[in-house]
């Protein structure tokens, strides 16, 4: 099993995965229902199921319309209304997406309902659906959690599989990658990284999906606890590096939104 993403506003990919006969796709946060229908019409597919990870418009504004067209179950967080959530989900539960299974994880930071989705299919490489928690180069603003709660995230999915494949929903690539070598310059992989990129988005391919041990590497929120990272932040902010954790955290966080 594998995700393609169908772009969709000015930066944002509606991922989409087919089943075996090629017939049913599931769609995750499908913010535009007319990019999803498009898509079914040309190639004469049957929207089976929807997943969701946070409440923001851009994640579920075409949710309604999908869920009429279709009639199809939606998975997402308990928070969101029953109109939009058939299966509201919490940790721990899982969904079943063309015969595999995805486990819910709570990862609240970017707002306090945001949940992931996570498979380890035996055929391939283990899939992680994260939203607007974890971007390749960069994590999700925090609106309405704290730095502690995605301080908390990030260990969390640092902890997966270095070869999960990550699926987030933006392409902020290049623009993460041009903070994170202004706090982590001597970084290699990231100056690698950011290369590729770069040729990527110069033919106007994706950049995603990304991998755990990429981010691992080479993400500022993912490398809290490296102490040159912390100082690069730091020194941006024109404050001394902070001593603990989750104050780093913080700083790294605060200099990108300033950035
Ligand atoms: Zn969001």
């Amino acid at each position: 099993m594998t995700f393609f993403p169908l772009p969709a506003f000015n930066d944002n990919y509606i991922w989409i995965t087919k089943d075996a006969t090629q017939k049913t796709i599931w769609a995750v946060d499908p913010g535009d229902a007319q990019v999803v229908l498009d898509y079914c019409k040309a190639e004469h597919l049957t929207l089976a199921g929807i997943l969701i990870t946070h409440h923001h418009k851009d994640h579920t504004g075409g949710v309604e319309a999908l869920k009429k067209e279709f009639n199809c179950p939606t998975y997402g967080p308990e928070s969101l209304s029953p109109t939009l959530v058939t299966h509201p989900l919490r940790q721990g539960e899982s969904v079943t997406v063309h015969h595999q299974e995805f486990l819910v994880l709570e990862t609240p930071g970017h707002t306090l309902d945001h949940i992931c989705y996570f498979a380890e299919p035996e055929q391939h490489a283990p899939q992680l659906l994260c939203g607007d928690t974890l971007f390749r180069g960069g994590c999700g603003r925090l609106f309405e959690g704290s730095p502690a709660q995605m301080l908390n995230a990030m260990t969390r999915l640092r902890e997966l599989p270095h070869a999960t494949q990550v699926y987030g929903t933006h392409e902020y690539t290049l623009a993460n990658y041009r903070f994170a070598l202004a706090i982590d310059p001597n970084n290699t992989a990231l100056a690698n990284a950011n290369h590729e990129a770069e040729a990527l988005r110069a033919k106007d391919t994706p950049t995603l999906p990304t991998t755990i041990a990429l981010e691992a590497q080479t993400n500022p929120f993912m490398r809290f606890d490296w102490q040159q990272v912390v100082a690069g932040a730091a020194h941006l902010l024109n404050e001394d590096p902070a001593q603990d954790l989750i104050n780093g955290f913080a700083q790294i966080r605060r200099a990108k939104d300033g950035f």
